[in-house]
């Protein structure tokens, strides 16, 4: 069994990342979804369609990693398996946090049929865990969206198996995930990739980066 004052104090840890991710814009309405390890078998998860906006408490629940609720009747996010797959493969990682923004809704669109987006030169690349230099190359791989939460936590098993050094992807039209190896690693992942994202659609809107010369 889980150890519940660590429940209860994961709940409101979970709360106050939601709270704030709801504030930046990236988790409108009921979407997006976020959890922390409680032990090796268990974690603290957002249950179904709550609004993020209003999380309480009450809607953290504890599931076993093969995704079954414990201890409760509620729901799980749906996207359940997109959590635990993380936990599994990687037993370091404390938090996994996922958000539905703007910029990475339709950037995972535009890159979709590249199936990634670089990003390189960019002093917030430092705040991704391993990362020393602006001077560096990250990838974030995009995957199609599906409401086949098997088949797309496989095709991200078998990504993370071939390339691990990434701290996020992207689903198509759908959102980022990221995690870290505690709440406070996968928080610093998830503002450094939407703040990636947002610089790379003004990059786009430019068109480049060389600035026009006054004649
Ligand atoms: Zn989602």
């Amino acid at each position: 069994m889980y150890d519940q004052t660590l429940f209860a104090h994961c709940a409101v840890q979970i709360c106050q990342v939601g709270r704030f991710l709801f504030d930046r814009g990236w988790c409108p309405a009921t979407s997006g979804n976020y959890s922390m390890r409680l032990d090796e078998q268990h974690i603290a998860i957002t249950v179904s369609s709550v609004p993020k906006g209003e999380l309480t408490e009450e809607d953290v629940m504890v599931v076993d990693l093969r995704g079954q609720a414990v201890g409760s009747n509620k729901k799980p996010s749906a996207e359940t398996l997109l959590h635990t797959m993380m936990y599994v493969r990687d037993p370091q990682i404390q938090s996994v946090l996922h958000s539905h923004s703007v910029n990475g809704s339709v950037l995972s669109k535009y890159y979709l049929s590249q199936g990634y987006i670089e990003f390189d030169d960019y002093e917030i690349l430092k705040a991704l865990h391993g990362v020393s230099s602006h001077s560096h190359r990250q990838a974030m791989p995009i995957f199609p969206n599906t409401q086949d939460m098997n088949e797309l936590a496989e095709w991200v098993e078998h990504y993370l198996h071939k390339s691990p050094a990434i701290h996020g992807y992207l689903i198509a039209g759908h959102g980022l995930y990221t995690w870290g190896y505690s709440l406070a690693d996968a928080r610093r992942h998830i503002e450094s990739c939407e703040f990636l994202l947002e610089c790379e659609l003004h990059r786009l809107h430019l068109g480049a980066f060389t600035r026009p010369i006054k004649q």
